[in-house]
């Protein structure tokens, strides 16, 4: 297992990380920022299990990111 983290309120809806990750990310249709599915938030860090094999997919959503605000660990 592991975690993705995403900073949600600096995502400037660029789309790349749903691009990349479809299964894990989608664009919201209210304020135009990503979605990182499945996630609960905490102090402004959105958190989402993720399992060994999609850590890929979700590791090129982070190196896409252009404000660097996804995480894994
Ligand atoms: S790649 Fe980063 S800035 Fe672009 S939509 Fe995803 S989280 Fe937001």
């Amino acid at each position: 297992m592991a975690t993705v983290i995403h900073q949600r309120e600096k995502c400037i809806g660029c789309n790349y990380c749903v691009e990349l990750a479809p299964e894990h990310w989608k664009m919201s249709k209210k304020d135009g920022k990503s979605v990182l599915l499945g996630a609960i938030e905490k102090k402004g860090f959105w958190s989402s299990k993720i399992s060994e094999q999609d850590v890929d997919v979700n590791e090129k959503a982070a190196k896409a990111c252009p404000v660097n605000i996804i995480q894994i660990r």
